[in-house]
């Protein structure tokens, strides 16, 4: 094997998260390779919503308008997000004047549509070098570098680094080789997502609405422009894969609006995957010179848009505490205080968000939903609606405050106190409106 190729910082898995880390530090100059074992982004039918705390790194990134001209119409800008029934009848929902004034405007756009913009983004970079079809193997951890072994189609290859950035989604190679565990729990059920064609808007739904029953809950959301809408519906833990897919057409009867039965000609997957629901985190986000974001860090349960929301800041995190360290003159205790600060965001948040969001959509009668705690106060208290769309900036935290105070930049900022706790019994979606 030749010697090792050197660079500053090595992100492992080209997710949306590490290339949106790698974007920020080719932008800072930092000299950084992504390397990612498929041959390209991944496709498949994931994220698709992104909470405002995320929403302030992808303006800082220069990607959110391009992402919310592939997502997004005019009508989708003013979008209220709602729960109704499963024969369609409105439970509950934010009001247009809940928008907190100045907020910037959400973000919807497909995970995979998201990745292709980083990826063309960081392809601009001269700093940054993205190697697909390399799978990382092992990890060697030096008092100087980390070395890792790469498999590609033409053999092994060494790649060294001053630190790794494991962005290797929730089967992480990166946080099994450094020994660290993926703590907390499996949800007792499937969720599969599908991409599907079919006229929602036509028989009166919303951009995004979420079904309240404990067999059919799920979320209804266009994802794009064409008309192409996501439909994520739960089932039973039992079924096995094939199961699983052979029941589509008896959920989409339950779930969708129109006349019944419903015609299989009348709809049209593009894309379905069966997924595992899990809560669950890594105990810490740093061990040695190497450092987790996004899944490979932890994962939650995507009713919420949760997920790649909170990877996000990850990412931006991750990429303004390495910079401090490799650029800034900040020492190396900035990465363990990355680690400490992700770690407690995901649990003091993105846990309970996604959890209780899901817990509301499976555990609530349907029936008597609107008398429901979350319901009651969803539909008579504006101050309840506006706290719970302020908790959503809570995820966030600038890393840029540690840079000594001549070397910290003007970033995109918000009137909203990023660190402050969020208040639970709001804290229930980060959807903005
Ligand atoms: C149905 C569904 C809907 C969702 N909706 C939302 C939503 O609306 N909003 C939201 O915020 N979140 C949502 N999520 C969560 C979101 O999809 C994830 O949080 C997101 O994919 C995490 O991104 P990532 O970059 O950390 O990991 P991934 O997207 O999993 O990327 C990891 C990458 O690492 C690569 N890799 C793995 N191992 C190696 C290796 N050994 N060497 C090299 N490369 C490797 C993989 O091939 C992959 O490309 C949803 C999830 C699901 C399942």
């Amino acid at each position: 094997m030749a010697g090792p190729t050197e660079c500053e910082v090595l992100v492992v898995g080209a997710g949306p998260v590490g290339l949106l880390t790698t974007l920020f530090l080719a932008k800072a100059g930092v000299d950084v390779v992504l390397i990612e074992g498929l041959p390209d982004v991944d496709e498949s039918p994931r994220a698709m919503t992104y909470g405002p705390a995320a929403v302030i790194e992808l303006e800082r990134a220069e990607v959110a308008a391009e992402a919310r001209s592939i997502g997004m119409e005019e009508s989708d800008y003013n979008f209220r997000l709602r729960w109704i029934t499963v024969d369609h009848k409105l439970i509950g929902e934010f009001q247009p004047e809940d928008r907190i004034h100045g907020s910037l405007d959400t973000v919807i756009c497909g995970q995979y549509e998201l990745s292709k913009i980083l990826k063309s983004n960081v392809g601009k970079c001269r700093s940054a070098k993205i190697l697909f079809n390399h799978k990382l193997a092992e990890i060697e951890d030096t008092a100087r570098a980390v070395i890792a072994t790469v498999e590609t189609p033409d053999g092994k290859k060494q790649l060294s680094a001053k630190y790794l950035a494991g962005c290797d989604g929730g089967r992480s190679t990166v946080r099994k080789l450094v020994n660290l565990s993926y703590d907390g729990f499996t949800l007792p059920q499937w969720l599969v997502a599908c991409n599907v064609r079919y006229p929602f808007k036509g028989h009166g739904f919303a951009r995004s609405q979420f079904i309240v029953h404990p067999e059919h809950f799920c979320l209804i959301a266009k994802i794009d422009r064409t008309g192409l809408w996501r439909v994520s519906y739960n089932e039973k833990e039992h079924l096995t894969r094939e199961e699983v897919l052979a029941n589509v057409h008896h959920k989409f009867e339950a779930i969708f609006p129109g006349p019944k039965p419903l015609n299989k000609d009348a709809y049209k997957i593009e894309m379905l995957s069966p997924y595992r629901i899990h809560q669950r985190s890594a105990p810490s986000y740093r061990k040695g010179r190497v450092l987790l974001a996004g899944d490979a860090a932890h994962a939650c349960s995507p009713f919420g848009g949760m997920g790649l929301t909170t990877g996000i800041c990850d990412a931006a995190g991750l990429a303004d505490s390495l910079i401090g360290v490799l650029r800034k003159g900040c020492d190396d205790s900035l990465l363990d205080k990355y680690a400490d600060i992700r770690r407690q965001k995901y649990q003091d948040v993105t846990h309970k968000v996604s959890y209780n969001n899901t817990c509301v959509l499976r555990d609530t009668p349907p029936e008597k939903a609107s008398e429901a705690e979350f319901f009651k106060m969803l539909n008579s208290s504006p101050e309840a609606r506006r706290k719970m769309l302020e908790n959503a900036y809570t995820l966030g935290h600038d890393f840029r405050q540690y840079w000594p105070a001549e070397q910290a930049t003007n970033g995109t900022s918000t009137a909203i106190n990023l660190d402050a706790k969020p208040d639970p019994p709001f804290a229930t979606t980060t959807l903005g409106i």
